[in-house]
This record gives C-alpha cells, structure tokens and sequence, in this order.
C-alpha cells in the first residue's frame, strides 16, 4: 500500500466502517470442500508462503535488491509448481524445468542516485572564497536537478515555504529571481510531521516554490546538529516524481552559520525559533555561491512475475481475468517508513506479504479447477509497488494480454489484519454489475459465513488496481484495514490473522468464479470519488487524475473524471500538463503546488502537451466539496 506523502491528491480509503453486514453464526469455512470437488484456501499454505515472503531473510523485499528477487524466484517457483503457463509468447514455458525465467517481466528502475564526478560548492564573501566540503558540509539532494551556477547571490527564505492554504508566504517580501534560495528544511511546526505544515517536511514542496519565485537553485539548512545523520544528506530518491527542476542541495547547519554572519550554531538555532530577526539575517548574508550538481539516477532490473492459466472455453478464453498483489516492500526503511531512522528489515508481513501469499493460493486454487474455468486468469505479482505503483503502471504500459481483454482487475494489498470479520472493498463503482455482484457472492451459503464488508465506490486508490483503473479496467479493491505496524519494521508475521486471510482468498475465488460463470462481462464505469480522510486543504479541485509513475517535464494525467472542471475545459485522459496559472509545471509536486494556489471559480490559463500539440486551454476550477 503506497500513500503518496502529503500531496492529497492520492485520495485514501475512507476507514469509517458502515456495517453492512453482520452474522453471529461460525461456519469452519476455510477448511471445508466446496462441493464439486473445487480446492478451497488452505491456511498451512498461506502461512508457509506469508512467513518465507516477511522473512529477515528476504530483507524487506525492496525492488532491485537480492531479497526482492529471492521473492520473485519463489513466486516463480510456485507457479511452476501450479503449471501455470508463463508470459511468453504463445503461452509456451518450460514448466517442469528449472528455468522460470519465461514468468519474469523485467522492467527499469531506480536503485540508488550516485554522486558523479563534478560536485562542487565555493562560497565567495568579498574577497575571499571557499571551498565547501562535499559530503562534510554539503550534498546533493536525490531529486535535485544537474546544473551548474557561476557566482550567484544568495537569498534568505526563512522556511522557503509557501502555503496559501495556510496564510503563509516566506517569499512574500523578497525576490528571489535569479537567485539562490537559502532556506531552513524545517517548518513554524519545527520537526513534528503531524503539525499543520508537516507537509513541508518534504523537500519537494520548497523546491517547487523556490523555482515558483524565479530562484535558480535552493539550499536547504540541515535539520540535524551531526550533518551526516540528516536525512536529506542520503541522496535517497521517492521515484514518483522526476526531477526537481533545479538544483537543491542541503549544507551544515556550521556552514549555514557562516553564510549567514553568525558565530556559531547555537546562534543559528536561536534565529531558527525568532522569526522577527529574519528580516535582519537576510541583510547580513552578503556571499555568493558557485554550485555545480552532478548526480546519476542508477537504474537496475526489477521484475513483475506473471503467470497464466488458460480458460478451457474456445471463445471466451479470450478474456482475462487478472488478479494482483504486489509482492515488494520498503527493505530496511527509506522515505515512506513510518520509523525512518531504523535500519531494520521492514517485513511487509500485511503489507503485502499477506496479499501475495494470497495471490499463490489463488494460483493454486485455480490450477486444481482449471477445467471448470471458461476464461483465463492472469496472475501478477508486481514489483515497485511501494515506489509509486511502478510495476503495476509499468504493466498497463506494456500489457502482455491486450488490455481491451482484460475483463477485470482484482487487487490484493494488506489481507492480513482482518478484526470482526471486516473487510473493505473498493472499485465496487467502476462496473455496473460490481456491487451486486459482490454481496451476493459474499452472501451465498457455500462461501462460509458472509464478511462484514464496507464497500468503496472508488477505482483509484494508493495501490495497483488505480493503475487498470485509469486504463478503463473494473477493479476490485480487497484490504483489511490499516493498523500501528503499518510501514514500520513491526509488520511481522506472527501478528497475521490467517484465519482471516483465508477468508479473504476465499471470497476472492467465489467473485472470479462468479466474473468466469457470467455470460456478460462487466462494463467500466468512473466511479464516484470516495471523500478523503487525509486531504491537504485545497481550495479548488480540477478533477484530474495524475499519473505519479511517469512525471518529469509535465503532469502527465492518467484520467479526467467526467463532468469535472479539466472535463469542461477539453482536458483528457493522456494529455500532459506543462503550465498552470501561469506556472511552469514539471511534475505533481509543481502541480500540486500551483493547484494550492489556485481560487474557485477565477478561469485561469492551462497548457497541454497532446500527442504533437501544444494546446492552450481554459480551465475554471471548482470549489472542494
Ligand atoms: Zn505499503
């Protein structure tokens, strides 16, 4: 599960719990013979699968790494145990070999940012310059733009922050064109993530508004006493969003001292808390500097596994019915760990060791039915999930099933935490026939006792389904909910419900016999958007659906919904945004940003990239319900 941190624009489930549904009778279900002889979930399998996948030895699951391709061998494996056909062509694989390689899907992705050959950062005040150490006393950040500057006056930004949301604009009173931006990494909230500019925390957003102000590069003030333990001195890379723009850099808070005429860094940490004297440090920092930021984004193979069971139908085995997890998780902590500063394995035993255990007895399951089945399954365990849905965007770019038959999308992602017999699915909007669909599988007396289900209209939400979703595919959503282990090394397998999780399977099956039995396949529709728990407070709202795969050098928009603003002003799916309200925009924090400062109903200009077009456009953006 991925929540893009604070954009807001990554609407998340909404967790109140309508109870739907509710029973007191016990049935054993998991562990009873469906009749017709069908193969049901067996819990000693999703145990041996969940506690290999959550295991210390697979190191967190991170894409590119050993432990991620120890998982993605063994998903491998267990298909060719099932005698899954794999993604080659024409279904042919060598299924009793030891080559699984024909289940692997390689596709590109970023391991590490590197620092390259030509770093480096003078100080000049007056007469004399300095050379500022690289890794002692300045670095790279890992979205930072390469660029070089010549001799440039600096200019001090206080929090570098500006939130019209929040009344508050650190560059209301200086000009930065041209300039370089000095700027604390911290908020008015200090260093609390909780607090009302916790947002802010992310580099990205200072970034987008020191380039809003027309500044060429941004320094960032380290948060940390000790330079080496800021985490902004990582170089590490949140893969969604491209580049910068410009370069961002951050320096010691020793040096910051210096720049900004002060004795030492008890006396910076004292400018830090009394915003009256800003205006006072901003004329005394005289200097200039000379930057030049080389980095390389080093990219290594990461591998969507997929496998294949063929429908026994002439015709309708055409269709496909494909059933995900992602099977990656966070290795031992980076920039969506809940406990950043641990170096420990992140099990991922819910998230989504638990959704991938799944996916195999899924695989299983089928594979004993396979004769009964009249369309074909595909089954993916994706890769890059946590990164920003990259394998599963990946995928609908470079389908092996053409997309337009690919019946339905089911999405499995934390099933593994289940507490009364509660569980949410969402998607249950993106086809006519989904949400009636859905209860009576859930109701019919040879599944077990029903769940108590909350069901979510909504086809996009932080996980891979929203990828099939923006291509047009129904999707289904299936997730037990969230909990205090979540993206924190403590999701481990010991605190997994399999009872639960069989359940979970279990009714998963029952809706794909039920996709496969039907003679009409369900029709996409855009569903309603479910109400954000977590929004940032936009004023306005487009309608607009961005792609955070792919944003580098403009907003590429996976989807519009229907009737919305973007709609009206002739927006569409694919087109890619490049200037908002007369901001330039290079990716979703830029858009996101200049969306902040938009007003409801105040028409502004909008610039789209379209195929070889570059159409100007007039969008009025609407109030946020
Ligand atoms: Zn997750």
């Amino acid at each position: 599960m991925k929540f893009l941190r604070g954009t807001g624009t990554f609407r998340s489930i909404n967790y109140s719990i309508i109870t739907l549904l509710l029973t007191l009778t016990l049935v054993v279900m998991a562990q009873q013979p469906k009749p017709g002889g069908q193969a049901t979930p067996e819990i000693e399998q999703l145990k041996k699968h969940l506690k290999y996948l959550a295991s210390e030895k697979l190191e967190g699951r991170y894409p590119g790494s050993p432990g991620a391709d120890k998982a993605a061998a063994y998903l491998a494996e267990q298909f060719n145990r099932y005698k899954l056909g794999c993604a080659e062509e024409n279904l042919k694989c060598r299924h009793n070999g030891k080559d699984n390689s024909g289940y692997f899907k390689e596709f590109p992705f970023v391991a590490a940012v590197e620092l390259a050959q030509n770093n480096s950062l003078i100080f000049k005040v007056s007469d004399t310059a300095g050379k500022i150490q690289l890794k002692t006393d300045w670095m790279p950040l890992g979205f930072s733009s390469n660029g070089n500057l010549a001799s440039t006056q600096m200019v001090f930004t206080g929090f570098g922050i500006t939130a019209a949301d929040l009344q508050h604009d650190d560059y209301s009173k200086i000009d930065a064109n041209g300039k370089i931006a000095l700027a604390f990494a911290s908020t008015p909230d200090g260093d609390n993530p909780h607090g009302k500019f916790g947002r802010y925390l992310d580099p990205r957003w200072k970034a987008a508004a020191a380039k809003d102000h027309g500044a060429r590069a941004l320094v960032l003030i380290a948060r940390e006493e000790n330079f080496t333990n800021d985490s902004l001195t990582k170089l590490s890379y949140d893969q969604t969003a491209g580049e910068a723009g410009l370069p961002v850099v951050v320096i010691s808070r020793r040096m910051a001292a210096r720049f900004l005429g002060l004795s030492d860094k008890a006396q910076l940490a004292q400018l830090e808390k009394a915003r009256d004297q800003w205006g006072e440090a901003a004329e005394n920092l005289k200097g200039s500097l000379s930057l030049s930021v080389d980095i390389t984004r080093r990219t290594v193979p990461a591998y969507n596994v997929i496998g294949i069971i063929e429908g026994s139908d002439p015709k309708l085995k055409r269709e496909y019915i494909v059933i995900g997890a992602h099977y990656d998780h966070l290795g031992r902590g980076n920039h969506s760990s809940r406990d950043p500063n641990s170096k420990e394995v992140h099990h991922g035993a819910d998230d989504n060791a638990s959704g991938t255990a799944g996916l195999l007895e899924l695989a299983r399951i089928f594979s004993v039915g396979r004769k009964e089945l009249r369309r074909s399954i595909l089954f993916i365990g994706f890769s890059a999930e946590e990164s920003g849905l990259i394998g599963s965007h990946y995928y609908v770019n470079h389908p092996f099933i053409p997309l337009t038959d690919t019946l339905a999308m089911l999405n499995l992602d934390m099933i593994g935490r289940m507490r009364d017999d509660k569980l949410t699915v969402g998607g249950v909007g993106t086809a006519q026939i989904l949400r009636k669909l859905v209860e009576e599988v859930n109701n019919a007396s040879d599944s077990g006792s029903p769940l108590n289900l909350q069901l979510n209209e909504d086809g996009f939400g932080p996980s891979d389904h929203s990828s099939f979703y923006a291509k047009k595919i129904p999707v289904l959503f299936f997730f037990t909910g969230t909990h205090d282990d979540y993206h924190k090394p403590s999701d481990t397998a010991d605190k997994i419900n399999y009872e639960g999780q069989a359940k979970v399977v279990s009714l998963v099956s029952e809706i794909v016999r039920a996709f496969d039995q039907n003679d009409v396949r369900p029709t996409y529709t855009l569903a309603r958007s479910e109400s954000s728990g977590r929004s940032m407070s936009f004023r306005v709202s487009l309608g607009t659906v961005p792609n955070y795969a792919d944003s580098n050098d403009g907003m590429l928009l996976d989807a519009v919904r229907d009737d919305s603003p973007a709609a009206k002003a002739g927006i569409k799916a694919g087109d890619k945004i490049v200037k908002l309200a007369g901001r330039e925009i290079k990716n979703v924090y830029d858009y996101t940003y200049a969306l902040g400062e938009m007003k409801p109903d105040q028409e502004v200009e909008v610039v789209v990239l379209r195929g070889n077009d570059r159409l100007q456009l007039k969008v009025t953006p609407q109030a946020r319900k």
